[in-house]
């Protein structure tokens, strides 16, 4: 597979075209930011770190009949993916309160929810991600109804395998977002699945294995991340 030109080049991966049309090459970088990219650094390997995690969650999820754009690793760095239109929105989910959750409906860090909770935020940069309901999303024309109910579908059924995925790894998955592309007509996970993208805390002690390592300056951010990588490919 040869490495053509660079497409994108967003705050953690770069996009690079294939000489087959129908696959790109995303490599993960060292760049970590948060609050919509007020705080900005670089957290040592954790492109190489990102890839693998995310690249054995989506073998996962694929052998769980998700489809993703996961095709192979390519290198440490890379991994080839079909190439997608990105839905323009990311949706979380949640299992316990935390972040924004927090901070919007007045919860304490941690605390329990009665039922996973979903929520769409519009992808914007320049108006900071705002957060949007079904409705936004019909009127704005951001997704087709039949795409709509295929995002709702997957994002639980994500979470349900995810949450056995990560307890089985002593890990509780506190929340995660994800990213959703159309392949051919077809809705299909994309995006990556890490550290970056989920709340990871460890059972028993509490233990933040994620992104708010750096985003609150909590310290041993790169053992963190390679905690999860060790965790996941079976080395704990
Ligand atoms: N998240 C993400 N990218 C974003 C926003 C959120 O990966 O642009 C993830 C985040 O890491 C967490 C979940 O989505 O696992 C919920 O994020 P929240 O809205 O609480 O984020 P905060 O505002 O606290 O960063």
């Amino acid at each position: 597979m040869q490495k053509g030109k660079k497409i994108y080049e967003g705050k953690a991966k770069i996009i690079y075209e294939t000489d087959n049309p129908d696959f790109v090459i995303q490599y993960f970088k060292d760049d970590a930011t948060a609050f919509n990219a007020q705080k900005r650094g670089t957290v040592l390997e954790k492109g190489i770190v990102n890839n693998k995690i995310s690249a054995k969650v989506f073998e996962y999820l694929e052998a769980n009949n998700i489809p993703t754009h996961f095709e192979k690793m390519l290198s440490d760095r890379e991994m080839l993916v079909k190439r997608v239109k990105i839905v323009p929105l990311e949706v979380i989910v949640r299992n316990r309160a935390a972040g924004s959750l927090c901070r919007n409906l007045g919860l304490e860090e941690g605390s329990a929810l009665f039922c996973p909770v979903q929520e769409f935020c519009f992808k914007r940069d320049d108006l900071n991600d705002p957060l949007i309901n079904e409705s936004h999303i019909r009127a704005l024309r951001l997704a087709t109804d039949e795409a709509l109910e295929k995002l709702k579908y997957y994002s639980f059924r994500i979470n349900e395998l995810m949450l056995d995925f990560f307890q089985a790894l002593n890990l509780d998955l506190i929340d995660f977002k994800l990213e959703f592309g159309d392949c051919k007509g077809k809705i299909i996970l994309a995006d990556e699945i890490s550290p970056d993208t989920c709340r990871l805390w460890e059972v028993g002690t509490g233990r933040k294995l994620d992104k708010d390592r750096f985003r609150h300056d909590l310290g041993n951010v790169e053992e963190a991340y390679q905690e999860v990588l060790k965790r996941v490919s079976g080395k704990s």
